[in-house]
Order: C-alpha cells, then sequence, then structure tokens
C-alpha cells in the first residue's frame, strides 16, 4: 500500500513545488484545497471540481460531527463514499469553527464543551474526541485539536493559548496511533510573535508529525502582517514535510504565501464569492451584478477554458444573477475555482522552471490593468 509521503521536485527562491502521495491519489503542490463544508462543495458536483484541477478537498469536522454526524458518516461507508469523491480528503479539528460558530462555550485543559449553533444540543471536543471523529469520517490528512485566539491578543495570552494547544497536539498524536496510509498534521501557533512561533515549531517537532500547517494567521490580522510573519515562520518547519497554510486565501495571498515556501492552502473564497455574484479573474475581481455588463456579449475572460467563459456571455451571467437562478451560483462558482487552480498550475510549472520572480510580475501587472473596458 502507498504510504504518506512528500517529494519536493524543485526549489525557487523559497517558493517549493512537489507532490503528496497518499493511497487516494496524489497531490501536486503547491496546492489549493477547494473547502467542502457540509460533504459538499456549494453548486458543484465533486466530477465538476475535480474537473477544475483539485486534487484535494478540505472537510469541517464541526459541520460533519453535528450534521450528519461522524458515525452516521462511518455506517455509511465514510466521508468520500457519502460525497462521492474518491480522491485526498483534509479534515480540519473543529477547533477553530467551535470558536467562531458554537454558543456557549466552555474551555477547560481537557477540551471544549459548546452549544450546537444549529439545534443547541450540548457536545464536547477534546483531543481524542476530535482525532475520532476524523478517524470515523475517513480522513486522509487529519488536523491536530488546537485553539486559535482571536487577534489582536495580549502577548501573554497568546503565549498561554500556544502552550495549550502544544499540550493538545501531543494528545492528538497520541490518540491518533498508527494509520499507515493517513497523516497527522500538527499546528504552529503564536500569532505575530516570532519568540512564540519558534517554541511552538521546536514542540511540534519533539512530537513529530507527517506535516506542519500554520494556524493563527487570516483571521483578521491584515496581509502586511501576514506577510511579515510568513518571512520567517515557514522556515521554523522541517523542510521535507509539507506546510499549510490554514484559511487563506485572495488570489494575492496564495501567491504571496507560496513566495514564502507554503506548500498547501485552502479558502471558501472561490465558492463563496461565486454564490454571491463575484468573479476572480486574472484582471482581479468582477462584480457580475453590476449593470455595466447587462449588454455584454463578451465572456468574463476570454483566456479562460472553464464551461462558464466557453459557452456564456457577460450578460447571461447578470442575467442569471439578477433572476436568482441556481445556475448562477454554478457557473461562478465553476469560474472561480477553475482560475483559482489555474494560478496554482502557473505557480508550480513557474518554479520548476526557475521562474518565479517573473510569475509573480506578470500576475501582479495583470491585475493592475483591471478589467477589461465597457462596452
Ligand atoms: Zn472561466
Amino acid at each position: 500500500m502507498t504510504q504518506f509521503s512528500f517529494a519536493l521536485h524543485a526549489t525557487d527562491g523559497r517558493a517549493r513545488t512537489g507532490e503528496i502521495s497518499t493511497p487516494r491519489g496524489e497531490i501536486r503542490t503547491p496546492a489549493f484545497m477547494p473547502v467542502g463544508t457540509a460533504a459538499t462543495v456549494k453548486a458543484m458536483m465533486p466530477e465538476s471540481v475535480r474537473a477544475t484541477g483539485a486534487d484535494i478537498l478540505l472537510g469541517n469536522t464541526y459541520h460533519l460531527m453535528l450534521r450528519p454526524t461522524a458515525e452516521r458518516i462511518d455506517r455509511l461507508g465514510g466521508l468520500h463514499k457519502f460525497m462521492n469523491w474518491d480522491r485526498p480528503i483534509l479534515t480540519d479539528s473543529g477547533g477553530f469553527q467551535v470558536m467562531s460558530l458554537a454558543d456557549l462555550r466552555k474551555m477547560t485543559e481537557k477540551g471544549v464543551t459548546f452549544k450546537s449553533h444549529i439545534d443547541g444540543s450540548k457536545h464536547e471536543l477534546t483531543p481524542e474526541r476530535s482525532m475520532e471523529i476524523q478517524r470515523l469520517l475517513g480522513s486522509d490528512i487529519v488536523m491536530c485539536f488546537d485553539e486559535c485566539p482571536a487577534l489582536p491578543a495580549s502577548k501573554d495570552r497568546i503565549a498561554e493559548s500556544m502552550r495549550l494547544s502544544m499540550r493538545w497536539a501531543q494528545r492528538s498524536r497520541d490518540a491518533f496511533g498508527d494509520r499507515p496510509g493517513h497523516a497527522l498534521f500538527g499546528i504552529q501557533q503564536g500569532g505575530l510573535e516570532q519568540d512564540l512561533r519558534e517554541e511552538s515549531a521546536k514542540a511540534l517537532q519533539d512530537i513529530g508529525f507527517d506535516g506542519y500547517a500554520i494556524g493563527g494567521l487570516a483571521v483578521g490580522e491584515g496581509q502586511e502582517a501576514m506577510f511579515s510573519c510568513l518571512d520567517y515562520a515557514p522556515d521554523m518547519l522541517p523542510v521535507d514535510k509539507p506546510r499549510y497554510l490554514m484559511g487563506v486565501g485572495k488570489p494575492d495571498d496564495i501567491v504571496g504565501a507560496v513566495k514564502r515556501g507554503i506548500d498547501m492552502m485552502d479558502c471558501v473564497l472561490p465558492s463563496r464569492s461565486g454564490r454571491t455574484g463575484q468573479a476572480w479573474t486574472r484582471r482581479g475581481q468582477v462584480n457580475i451584478k453590476n449593470a455595466r455588463h447587462q449588454d455584454d456579449p463578451r465572456p468574463l475572460d476570454e483566456q479562460c477554458t472553464c464551461p462558464a467563459c466557453s459557452n456564456y456571455s457577460r450578460a447571461y451571467l447578470h442575467h442569471v444573477f439578477r433572476a436568482q437562478e441556481m445556475i448562477s451560483g454554478m457557473l461562478l462558482t465553476w469560474h472561480n475555482l477553475h482560475y483559482f487552480q489555474e494560478l496554482m498550475q502557473g505557480m508550480r510549472d513557474a518554479i520548476a522552471a526557475g521562474r518565479f520572480a517573473e510569475f509573480e510580475a506578470e500576475f501582479h501587472a495583470q491585475r493592475a490593468e483591471g478589467d477589461i473596458e465597457r462596452l
């Protein structure tokens, strides 16, 4: 059986390209993971998600444990079979979403108790329970249970939270056990404090993980602060393991993160934007709701090969959004996911060819031009 492994193929500056191997298939890096919160990438069939170029999806432990429950998914053959996606799945630990979505949370050394935002039922998440849920789901890449404090916070509060997360990382490792073909990733915390990031990276490496995430960023600190942290944080992690930046991001965040040595990312942005009439293109963001598109027979992006751009006009996309037709979210989500995956492929090719700096300059130049002139 194929084991979980990571091979680095080329580097260009700090940017890296390579491949993660799992029993369910390869993941080309740098990789963008579409988010399939409730066992679906909203508005997309799984085969369509694959057609955009996605090698791996992200599933949310918090949502799935509440509905339809991990035990039910397990009885029905696991998350891959349940949602008809046979390629790799990464699941988060539930920690971040408990903090952002659940009601009446109470945190102790043991874990977090909370009330469901859906029906008010009471639940407990601990490192041990999170590992159990992610095993029941059949996740290929399992994330440690951690706490992510909202920024800004005092340094003492960030230090205390980070050390709790490191104790939970050890408990996650112990509870995960030995599962050939499945990976467990540790999560570096420490906010924007370099010494705390260093302490966290060392604690995680003493435990030992199959990959390492950078947590606690993209939580409202802004791009400049995030990039400052990424100027040092990835280099504290092992060079021969995948590095995953959680919850990022916009296309320019993604390019800046890859430049700083990140291998994996996830974000709801392409799918969420698609449902609110926002398209991401080589030339920046396009608001399809705008009346300027209503008589425009041109595609969203004439160079894009996605179904939305190949077969439909801006006028049609504008019309179906205004008429609240379901195909609106379907087409724009497909386009956005296609654009994000094409961006990743462009970066992988550029890194392999040793021309990442040129790629980055071209990326910014095209965006600076803005959307095509109105008719
Ligand atoms: Zn397109």
